[in-house]
This record gives C-alpha cells, sequence and structure tokens, in this order.
C-alpha cells in the first residue's frame, strides 16, 4: 500500500512528498534530503551518478544491444516497438568492507580426504538497493563508483523520477554484512566439501548513500512485453529480457 504523504522541506519550505514505507526523502526542488521520521537532515554522505543519456541516445543503445548477439530473434531491432523510457534514480547503500574469513574444512575429492585450512581475504564496495519491491539485479550491476559526485538536484532532469530509501543505513550495513557472509560461505564451498569450522570478520569503513541513474525500458515484440535495463551513467546494459527464439511455439 503506498499512500503519499508530505513533509515541510526545512530548507526551502516546499512539501517533500513520499510513501508509506520510505524512511529518506529528498526535496526536489533544493535537493534537502531528511530522515522521514524526525523530518531532520540526512547527515551522512549523500552521492548520486551522473545520467550521460537522453530519450533519443538511449534508443540508440537499445536498438543497438537488440541487434547484437546471435541469441536474438533476427527481427528484433526491426520490429520491436518501445513502449516506455523511463529514467529513475534508483537509491543505494553502498558499503565499504574489508571482509577476512578463516576455515577449516575436509576435502574430499581426493582419497583419502585431507583436513584443509584457508583464508578469504577481500575488499568490497557492496551494493543494497534502498527499496523493498523494486526487482533490481544488483549483484549484475557493476556500480560506476568512479563518477560519484555529491548529491546535487540541479543534476537531476526534470522528467526522471527519483525513488526515496525505504531502508536506513543500519539495516543497510546488517544486509551487507549478511549478504558478504553468504558470499565468503559460497566461496569457501569451492574449495572444501565440507566445513568443520568457519570465522568471519567484517570490517565496514564507509557507507554511502546513493542515487544512481538506470533506465527501465520497455518494448513490444510479437505481442509480448519485455524490459531492458541501462546504466545511465556508462550506458551499460544491465540486464535484457530476450525474446525466445524458439521456433514451432505458436
Ligand atoms: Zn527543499
Amino acid at each position: 500500500m503506498s499512500v503519499v504523504a508530505e513533509i515541510m522541506c526545512s530548507h526551502c519550505g516546499a512539501p517533500i512528498s513520499f510513501e508509506t514505507g520510505e524512511i529518506i526523502a529528498t526535496c526536489k526542488y533544493c535537493g534537502y534530503t531528511a530522515v522521514i521520521e524526525t523530518g531532520k537532515a540526512f547527515t551522512f554522505e549523500h552521492s548520486m551518478l551522473q545520467n550521460k543519456y537522453d530519450q533519443i541516445k538511449i534508443e540508440e543503445l537499445t536498438r543497438n544491444w537488440m541487434r547484437a548477439g546471435f541469441l536474438k530473434p533476427t527481427d528484433l531491432a526491426k520490429k520491436a516497438k518501445i513502449m516506455e523510457k523511463n529514467l529513475v534514480y534508483l537509491p543505494f547503500w553502498v558499503v565499504s568492507a574489508e571482509a577476512e574469513s578463516i576455515y577449516k574444512g575436509i576435502f574430499e575429492r581426493i582419497t583419502p580426504p585431507i583436513v584443509k585450512e584457508g583464508k578469504i581475504k577481500k575488499k568490497y564496495d557492496w551494493l543494497i538497493i534502498a527499496r523493498k519491491a523494486t526487482e533490481f539485479p544488483t549483484r549484475e550491476y557493476d556500480v560506476p563508483l568512479i563518477g560519484k559526485i555529491p548529491y546535487d538536484f540541479r543534476k537531476i532532469e526534470a522528467f526522471a523520477k527519483i525513488l526515496n530509501s525505504e531502508i536506513d543505513k543500519r539495516e543497510a550495513v546488517e544486509s551487507a554484512k549478511h549478504q558478504i557472509e553468504e558470499h565468503h560461505h559460497y566461496l569457501v564451498q569451492q574449495d572444501v566439501d565440507k566445513i568443520i569450522e568457519m570465522k568471519d570478520k567484517i570490517e565496514i569503513s564507509q557507507t554511502v548513500y546513493l542515487h544512481a541513474p538506470i533506465w527501465f525500458i520497455k518494448h513490444q515484440y510479437k505481442g509480448e512485453i519485455y524490459q531492458l535495463l541501462i546504466d545511465g551513467a556508462t550506458g551499460t546494459i544491465i540486464k535484457g529480457d530476450i525474446p525466445s527464439t524458439g521456433f514451432g511455439i505458436f
């Protein structure tokens, strides 16, 4: 359920509207970012990535993607009808962490099995989407952090939609830790067949609230609707549904 409500922007006085479940909201008139519950300023780092594409260029990218790759129907670029091209600034939490896992396990791929010990140490800029119901392939999105700048509402296109955060910083950090642990668990399982013990240590160095420009493209091909997600900062295709080329279905 999404009920729109408003608080007053304590910087410019304009109404900041937000929906049920949103925790952090940004004023579209002045860029002031507030914690909804208290109305007070959001005091952590708020960054953004800049979109470099307009509707025409994004359509070009879409058609190029449709033309490339042998898995796609050959007439896709010609026949697909683009229904929607929406630029959305999606909210993310970027949790920078150094994670170390020390483990001991049994390696059963040789006879007799041996006990093996090891250590994994890695640095991450772990991405957590700050929306609960938005379907987004976070692990497939290589967020171009190099282009990160302080959030500036003047750099946001009038036609773009900005989504607010539904997850607070603490929750984002917890999710990131949990996901990193799961990831390390997965990595350890590549090395040993049975884990005897495993100890993780995760140190968070920084957590940044980030708005990233993502183009949501919807196109129609042979009566079906397909979606394409494009990174507006780099033009990279994040994910695209590919119509089946299978014969004899109809
Ligand atoms: Zn304002």
